[in-house]
């Protein structure tokens, strides 16, 4: 997707610990327009498959999910990593290890947003170790409903989590891969 590597290359920046920071239009500041963009090109990517719902994390991945959400026509559920008070009790629970954040957390679904007749796309920002996926894939699994595919905006092709998805046959489309970061520059596939 051109639009988003100029956004990255513009407005990106390479951090400690290959992190790529896209803070001003996709995890603080959000470009509406170029979200828009993204959600068409979900559209286009999962046109073939029946969706009921995407399934994203919170916090990045509500606003991508969201404006996707208006292409498929289909609500969104975000995992909640933060145990509220007003959680359903009745929860699928996933651990997952945050790369970012050097820690594992708790995701929880309400088992009231997840039923064995749910086709689910799950959408997120980044894909690095597929932590996050494999958590969100073992909610799907513990609700009996379908994986149709994963829609990832940015993934980092030199960490392993892409090649995991992919050997396990899942329909993992990523806008764009980005092969390294080369003194600080960014070098997509
Ligand atoms: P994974 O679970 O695939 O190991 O990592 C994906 C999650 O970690 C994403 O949800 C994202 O929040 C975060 N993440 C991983 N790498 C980066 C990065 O380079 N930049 C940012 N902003 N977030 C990242």
């Amino acid at each position: 997707m051109d639009l988003l590597k100029k956004k990255i290359l513009e407005e990106g920046s390479v951090e400690e610990g290959d992190i790529l920071k896209v803070d001003s239009f996709l995890n603080h500041q959000l470009d509406i327009a170029f979200l828009n963009e993204v959600g068409k090109e979900f559209k286009r990517l999962f046109d073939d498959r029946k969706i009921t719902k995407i399934l994203t994390l919170e916090t990045s991945g509500i606003a991508i999910a969201s404006i996707a959400a208006q292409y498929f026509n289909v609500p969104v559920v975000f995992a909640k990593k933060i145990a509220t008070k007003n959680l359903d009790r009745e929860t699928y629970e996933s651990d997952v290890y945050s790369y970012t954040k050097g820690r594992t957390y708790k995701i929880k679904v309400s088992k009231k947003y997840i039923k064995p007749d749910d086709h689910i796309l799950v959408v997120d920002d980044f894909l690095a170790n597929a932590q996050a996926a494999l958590g969100l894939m073992d909610i799907i699994n513990k609700g009996g409903a379908t994986l149709e595919g994963i829609g990832i905006v940015i993934e980092k092709g030199f960490q392993d989590g892409g090649n995991l998805l992919r050997e396990q046959g899942i329909n993992l489309k990523s806008l764009v891969i980005i092969d390294s970061f080369e003194d600080g520059k960014v070098k997509f596939r």
